[in-house]
């Protein structure tokens, strides 16, 4: 854990007769893209964490990063402390399958809560003559970057179909905040993003020009959540996004905050702590996040155990036995 050098201040604190001063401890969340959720979701948990900083001396900083994949290695090896994940991502880390199976089970992987729901979500340029998913085979599309997690759901999809990067006219590997202008200047004629909703990426991709979201159900998908506990049929409201006035039928995921064995169990309770007793203002930080359920919270989607923190939080609250 990194310390700050807060030496010279508190000497002059100790000097002035205060001794309220704690060392400050850092926390860095890993995000994704700045027109995400999870970009605003880690700015509104840091917020609340930071508000009673003078109480436990942590000061929580966000980082933009590439995604789920690239959050859960970069706590793997201790440059973040913690981050947030796709409920499918946090499953195969633990679990050391899929993706990570070639660095085998992430043993010490903490989950700390659960977030909102993230469904698999496609738009079209309205032009594209694409309605339904399986039009996106001989087009140009946008798969999503490495690292990302809705890259490595559209790797399984693809699998599921069986499609290959040679199915598609093109294939770009864009980072979410470029997919948006990519579309709308006609360089794709879709993108895919596992994100929750509104984002605003996905507004941006709606309003700047003329769009639709397209329905992700057939056969191949119904398969894969029936076999897989971390996927559900998702719903994403008509009327919500500009061009798509009925709603839309696609699989999903859950965005869910996660965090190590190696971070202090006194960081992850006081993490907890400054959400569950904030709650009301937690879900008012961004529109994503105003349905949380603090007993789905601590349970849905989280496949690596409970960080003790975290736990030992839920315990004293009542949400856990
Ligand atoms: N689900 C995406 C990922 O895991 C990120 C979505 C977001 O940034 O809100 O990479």
């Amino acid at each position: 854990m990194r310390k700050s050098l807060a030496t010279g201040v508190m000497g002059a604190a100790l000097l002035m007769g205060s001794t309220a001063l704690a060392q400050e401890t850092f926390m860095s969340i890993g995000t994704g893209g700045v027109t995400g959720v999870y970009y605003p979701a880690g700015g509104a948990i840091c917020r609340l964490v930071n508000r009673d900083r003078a109480e436990h001396g942590i000061r929580c900083g966000v980082e933009s990063t590439g995604g789920s994949i690239f959050n859960i290695n970069a706590i793997r090896s201790g440059e973040l402390e913690f981050g947030v994940a796709q409920s499918d991502w946090q499953y195969h880390a633990f679990n050391g399958t899929s993706r990570f199976e070639e660095n085998g089970p992430f043993e010490g992987l903490r989950a700390v809560f659960s977030l909102h729901p993230e469904p698999f979500t496609v738009v079209a340029r309205a032009d594209a003559g694409i309605t339904s998913f399986d039009d996106l085979a001989g087009k140009r599309v946008n798969i999503g970057n490495p690292g990302s997690g809705q890259r490595g759901t559209m790797d399984v999809v693809m699998n599921a179909m069986g499609w290959t990067m040679d199915t598609f006219a093109q294939a770009t590997e864009l980072p979410p905040a470029e997919q948006s202008l990519a579309l709308c200047d006609n360089n794709v004629d879709a993108i895919v993003y596992t994100v929750g909703h509104p984002s605003g990426a996905i507004q941006e991709a709606t309003t700047a020009c003329d769009t639709v979201l397209v329905n992700v159900d057939n056969d191949a998908i119904r398969a894969l959540v029936e076999e897989r506990d971390y996927y559900r049929m998702a719903t994403i409201p008509g009327g919500m996004y500009r061009g798509t006035d009925e709603d839309i039928t696609t699989f999903g995921v859950g965005a869910t905050f996660v965090s190590s064995d190696a971070v202090s169990e006194e960081m992850g309770y006081q993490v907890a702590r400054a959400i569950f007793e904030n709650l009301d203002q937690f879900r008012a930080l961004h529109p994503a996040l105003a349905n949380l359920d603090p007993a789905e919270m601590v349970s849905d989607g989280l496949s690596a155990p409970l960080h003790p923190g975290a736990e030992r939080f839920f315990r004293e609250a009542g949400l856990i036995d």
